[in-house]
């Protein structure tokens, strides 16, 4: 039997390799078969690539699954495009959140247009922006019919509803929405200490003024607020989005000269929807040393060469990748705890460990 194996193995190379890995993978070593790219040669090429600029989201995203960051960012794959018809719903989780995030953008920006505080509230006007961004859509997206059309424009309705009663007992002035943090067309090159700087690109979904030179910015989620548990302040990594871009929301507002002492004091997630309960998830600024600490084990562990699979197998069920990996991050449960592996994974494992 073995030399037939080598024999079909001399001929099909490829049924080698696959064997090799399969092996390497059973073992209790880290190996490229994991996604461990060893060598100096990587690091060189990862520092010295032009394009530099990371996004919060990249960042987190890297947090919950180096390898699904190789695969979306690095090698740039991603999964071909399907239409399907589903006679059941109507628009997608990302499209009912852009639609809903308009169309408190645009309610806001009106009500808030004359600076005067506290801003008189105006439900009819909040209705009618509603109606209107819903149309506009589904002149663009066609529901599949007039009955789940209308359900999903109630159950839209509903959340701003939640939005509207938020607002009502909100007490600081609305200044930025969906605001880009640019300078002269350019992102932000966001100084984190020592030797570290990240060219940093996003849009902050609102900027409230609390007091003379102190902020408050807002980031609206339109799905679950599960996950954002309410000690957790990093997640491991996977929440970083508040910190940066109250850093960055300080530095664009020194360089652009809107205020040269802002200081932003908190950063909210906010679910104005029926879903989110209105809740309110507030992360205080105070901890600017530990962001710098996570993102740079980050982008230590990038430079290292590890895109392993993800510490948490259920991430796995939701991502479009699942085909290649099967239960590649089952498999890499064990080596994530054996000895050989502690010294390569200590970085990243302090990272996902970071509350
Ligand atoms: S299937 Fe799991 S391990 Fe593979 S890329 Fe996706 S999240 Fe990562």
């Amino acid at each position: 039997m073995r030399d037939r194996q080598s024999f079909i193995e001399s001929v099909y190379p490829s049924l080698r390799q696959g064997r090799l890995a399969l092996e390497a993978r059973g073992s209790s070593q880290v190996t490229e078969h994991d996604g461990y790219i060893a060598g100096d040669e990587w690091a060189d090429y990862w520092k010295g690539r032009d394009e530099r600029t990371l996004s919060a989201s990249q960042l987190e995203k890297y947090a919950e699954c180096p390898m699904r960051y190789f695969f979306q960012y690095v090698l740039r794959i991603r999964v071909k495009d399907q239409v399907t018809f589903d006679r059941t719903s109507w628009l997608k989780p990302n499209e009912r959140g852009s639609l809903l995030h308009e169309v408190y953008r645009r309610y806001m920006t009106e009500v808030s247009a004359s600076k005067v505080m506290p801003i008189t509230h105006d439900h009819a006007r909040l209705l009618r922006i509603a109606e209107e961004t819903i149309l506009l859509y589904a002149e663009r997206i066609p529901a599949p019919s007039p009955h789940v059309f209308e359900r999903e424009r109630q159950a839209m309705l509903r959340d701003v509803d939640v939005f509207y009663r938020m607002e009502l007992q909100a007490k600081t002035a609305p200044r930025f929405f969906e605001q880009e943090l640019i300078v002269d067309g350019q992102p932000l090159h966001l100084e984190l200490g020592e030797d570290m700087a990240i060219t940093l690109r996003g849009i902050v979904d609102r900027i409230d003024q609390v007091a003379p030179h102190q902020y408050r910015i807002i980031d609206y989620k339109t799905g679950s607020p599960r996950s954002y548990k309410e000690n957790g302040v990093f997640a491991g990594g996977t929440q970083l989005q508040h910190a940066l871009y109250a850093m960055g929301t300080e530095l664009w507002m020194r360089q652009t000269g809107v205020d040269s002492d802002a200081k932003v004091l908190e950063a909210s997630y906010v679910f104005p929807s029926e879903r989110g309960h209105g809740q309110v998830i507030a992360r205080p600024q105070t901890e600017r040393n530990r962001v710098t600490a996570v993102i740079r084990g980050i982008l230590l562990s990038m430079e290292q060469g590890l895109f392993i699979p993800a510490s948490n197998p259920a991430v796995c069920r939701y991502c479009d990748y699942a085909a290649v990996c099967g239960e590649h991050a089952e498999m890499m449960a064990h080596k994530r705890k054996d000895e050989a592996n502690s010294e390569l994974l200590h970085t990243l494992l302090e990272v996902e460990n970071i509350e």
